[in-house]
């Protein structure tokens, strides 16, 4: 090797960096051999809303999808039986948090970059491996390429898309360490542009915005109005966070490119479904943090559900199962309140998703330790079809839909001939049953098996 490098040095020297880009990229560094697989014999779920192909064959090659169809050969690749099982695509959660839980507690001081990799490792041994976060991040996320190595799947656990640091209203009894208390608070309009500029800089995928940031006090519409101005100047989207139906007006009329969560207090009507239609806004209802924000008044029938008690952080269960949290719970005028605006938000996904509004998974799962990740996602599924949606469209909703939100459908989100091989393999059909969304087998990402569910001993 110290041959080659004094070679090439003496050749950089002479020819200068292209010689040494040609030799190095044509003689010395070859491809690796791409590696085939052949799933064999599976019920296929695409991910396009469709019913179920059985008998179906996958055969991968590298990270992508090469072939999909009944009775595949691929000489040389390695086949595996899979008859009985079916897979999904992998799902993906366009709305979560990460690095500011630890055990029972939520900080901002938590955002490490090992925190953050233990999570979107959690998120993808529940079959999630792709998720994007919505506004609370660190700076921390951004050097050293670590965000960048996340989105391009470089690096164990879900793939990351991070909306960075969003935006919310003045208030000082927020810290700096505080879990939101890395967020931009402009007091007024003229501090957005310098905000905006700056977050541009790290490439978010979307913008953050809490309209309703305290209950007590609103973003200023001239404000938001601004926010929105500016981070369309550089071509980003704004994701908002919402509860209020005059708020949701409000955001379209000012140009809101998504809702990140349910309007909760009343019903949508006609001319706000059409608004939201003719724009093209997507809509990510987040039922599960409503459902956690109210359903431990008493015991939930998953309490004591390996599958749940595997996605929290060490410290909750004892938490969420005494008798003084469910006694608080019941005496919490929030809690209550939740499981009214849960009623809510359930009739409007089902009203929205009917008049063909773009619904995709999120569930805020990461932003509280009793939002546990990996189950939450689950978890919405089941409340989606809960408020009257099919199965097919609800994995439609996590996979496709969500990709779609993401922009990133032409490679992610459904199984389809040249598509990443993020799959998800169950033991039984989640059409027939959505909650067989927990019996996941295998999880491939970009073609190779990484886990075989949240149980360490599975
Ligand atoms: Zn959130």
């Amino acid at each position: 090797m110290k041959k080659l490098f004094k070679f090439q040095a003496k050749l950089f020297k002479k020819f200068g960096l292209f010689i040494l880009l040609i030799i190095s990229s044509n003689v010395f560094a070859q491809p690796p051999a791409q590696t085939r697989i052949l799933l064999k014999n599976l019920n296929l779920i695409d991910g396009r809303g469709g019913t179920i192909q059985a008998g179906t064959d996958i055969l991968i090659q590298g990270q992508r999808i090469s072939a999909i169809g009944r009775n595949l050969k691929s000489a040389g690749a390695r086949v595996i039986d899979l008859q009985g099982k079916t897979v999904m695509p992998a799902m993906i959660s366009a709305h979560v948090h990460v690095g500011v839980i630890k055990g029972n507690a939520q900080s901002g001081t938590f955002f490490t970059r090992e925190n953050v990799l233990a999570q979107l490792k959690k998120y993808l041994d529940y079959g999630v491996i792709t998720v994007q976060t919505l506004g609370t991040d660190r700076p921390v996320l951004y050097e050293n390429g670590f965000r960048d190595s996340l989105i391009n799947g470089l690096l164990p656990g879900a793939r990351l898309f991070s909306g960075g640091f969003g935006f919310n209203i003045p208030d000082p009894s927020v810290s700096k360490e505080s879990f939101m208390g890395n967020l931009y608070r402009p007091v007024s309009a003229d501090e957005v542009p310098g905000m905006m500029k700056e977050l541009n800089e790290i490439n978010p995928s979307m913008v953050k915005i809490w309209v309703d940031g305290s209950p007590l006090t609103k973003m200023k519409p001239a404000i938001y109005q601004k926010i929105i101005q500016e981070a369309h100047r550089y071509q980003r989207r704004v994701a908002a966070h919402v509860y209020y139906l005059s708020d949701a007006r409000n955001l379209i009329s000012s140009g809101i490119d998504v809702f990140g969560h349910s309007i909760r207090d009343s019903l949508v009507d006609e001319g706000l479904i059409a608004q939201m239609k003719a724009r093209t806004i997507p809509y990510i209802p987040t039922l599960a943090l409503d459902k956690f924000a109210h359903v431990y008044m008493s015991k939930p029938n998953w309490l004591e559900d390996p599958f749940f008690k595997a996605a929290l952080e060490p410290g909750v269960y004892e938490m969420i199962s005494s008798s003084t949290y469910q006694n608080e719970q019941k005496a919490s005028a929030a809690a209550v309140r939740s499981a009214g605006a849960f009623r809510v938000a359930l009739q409007n996904v089902k009203k929205l998703h009917d008049a063909g509004v773009l619904v995709a998974l999120g569930t805020d799962s990461g932003a509280f330790p009793i939002r546990a990740q990996g189950f939450a996602e689950h978890q919405e599924l089941e409340l989606l079809v809960e408020a009257g949606l099919s199965p097919q469209d609800v994995i439609r909703i996590a996979t496709l839909n969500a990709a779609r939100v993401l922009r990133i459908d032409q490679d992610y989100g459904s199984i389809e001939k040249g598509k990443v091989a993020d799959l998800l393999i169950l033991n039984a059909n989640p059409l027939e049953n959505i909650q067989n969304s927990r019996k996941i087998f295998a999880v491939y990402k970009a073609g190779q098996m990484v886990s075989t569910g949240p149980f360490v001993n599975e």
